[in-house]
């Protein structure tokens, strides 16, 4: 079968080459990236050098290798401070993940504040990360769990979300970015309404964000901001919590143990300054230090072009997929969304599309995206998810479309 193209699809990037996983298995289509990214050679490349290096314990010798580890995971987190538009470094704490961000904000502010009969909103699109912790601090605290609908297209219904901000509203988290959707957030907006009608605090998941287009935390206006730095170039196990200082200050410790403390006596015990007091314990530091890669090599491309080859590559998937018969693509269009494609097969599930994708050298996601409260309003047990990334082409736009088209075959897809 001859795959129609789309004439006016150029993306210039080209930098398959720079990924070694990729390299060895050239006929592999990897459009997975909004679970977890490929990591370029630059970031091996420093882990690498981390452990030849200047391995020692951060923070904790009084040798030359132990400085020069304090040293690799400082400018870590200066660089990744910079990349994400932080001019305080030190109110970019390490955490393993967007998951542990979320947490310690629920598990530190959160636990602090929190009041019975207060209220704490969330969106009907978020990720579990971003949903459970503040269901289960509601249900401790005897606080009311709201969440925002969304509006046919998957965006948030702003009329909703206003109707629920009042002056028992605590906090109110969202995501930056949709992972099951793609659906760009209007955080402005959302910040706006937040403000004009509450004194909560705001909370930014911005685990599909900060890999795919330029952030600013210090313009974006949330009072605390989550990433994954996985799903942006870097290594498993760490990313970051970015807060406003004066909320970090205020703020109890998450963890307690080693490195986050000032004294400890045997009635009390002190805590460190910012970022230390929410590091307990031997840091990630090589982890970081190839973060800080990863987002040198994104700083090379480019963001603004990062975004622009997406919605090339976007764009062209969604016109290819919602010429197949039986697909439905959930979601707004193109234009406002970022590098993420979720749709369903009349007569294939989700599952078993994806298995046989797989056959083809094609990984996509099948399931729920730990998104169920998004699914049971789509009214669909999963959806099927590809999402693009730097590395992708339009090669991998034909596999999708020629593996659905196998899987059509396979299930004997009779039109309605
Ligand atoms: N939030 C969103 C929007 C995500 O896509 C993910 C991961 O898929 C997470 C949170 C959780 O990120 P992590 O597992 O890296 O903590």
């Amino acid at each position: 079968m001859k795959l129609r193209r789309d004439s006016a699809f150029r993306p210039d990037l080209r930098v398959r080459a720079d990924f070694p996983l990729l390299v060895n298995n050239p006929d592999l289509h990897y459009l997975d990236s909004a679970a977890t990214s490929q990591k370029p050679k630059v970031v091996l490349d420093a882990l690498r050098d981390f452990y030849e290096t200047a391995n020692a314990n951060p923070h904790r010798g009084a040798y030359s290798l132990s400085v020069r580890a304090t040293e690799y995971y400082h400018l870590a987190r200066v660089r990744i401070a910079q990349f994400l538009g932080v001019r305080d470094s030190d109110c970019l704490i390490f955490t393993r993940g967007t998951t542990e961000g979320v947490n310690l904000v629920a598990g530190s502010w959160g636990e602090a504040n929190v009041l019975r009969g207060d209220e704490i909103v969330v969106t009907a699109m978020d990720h579990h990360a971003n949903f459970v912790p503040w269901q289960i601090l509601a249900m401790k605290k005897g606080a009311k769990f709201r969440i925002c609908e969304l509006t046919p297209d998957g965006r948030i219904d702003l009329g909703h979300f206003s109707g629920l901000l009042n002056d028992r509203t605590k906090i109110v988290a969202f995501n930056h970015v949709s992972n099951a959707l793609g659906t760009i957030n209007p955080i402005a907006e959302i910040i706006r309404l937040v403000r004009e009608k509450t004194d909560a605090i705001t909370v930014c998941d911005g685990a599909q964000s900060a890999p795919h287009f330029p952030v600013s935390f210090d313009s974006l206006g949330v009072d605390f901001y989550a990433f994954s730095g996985h799903k942006m170039l870097g290594p498993m196990g760490i990313g970051g919590l970015i807060g406003k200082r004066e909320m970090l200050e205020e703020m109890p410790p998450y963890q307690t143990g080693g490195d986050m403390i000032e004294f400890v006596y045997d009635d009390r015990t002190t805590w460190n300054v910012l970022p230390h007091k929410f590091e307990a314990g031997t840091p990630n530091a090589a982890n970081a230090v190839g973060l800080a890669a990863a987002v040198e090599y994104l700083d090379r491309i480019g963001m603004d072009r990062v975004l622009s080859h997406e919605r090339a590559l976007m764009s062209a998937a969604q016109k290819r997929l919602a010429a197949i018969e039986g697909l439905r693509i959930y979601g707004p269009p193109a234009s406002e969304r970022s590098g993420v494609v979720s749709f369903t097969m009349t007569d294939v599930h989700p599952h078993d599309l994806a298995t046989i994708l797989d056959g083809e050298g094609v990984c996509i996601r099948a399931g729920h995206h730990c998104a169920q409260p998004l699914m049971r309003r789509l009214d669909v047990p999963a959806t099927a998810r590809a999402s693009f990334y730097v590395y992708n082409d339009e090669s991998d736009i034909d596999a999708l479309v020629s593996g659905i088209m196998k899987a059509r075959e396979i299930f004997g897809y009779v039109p309605a």
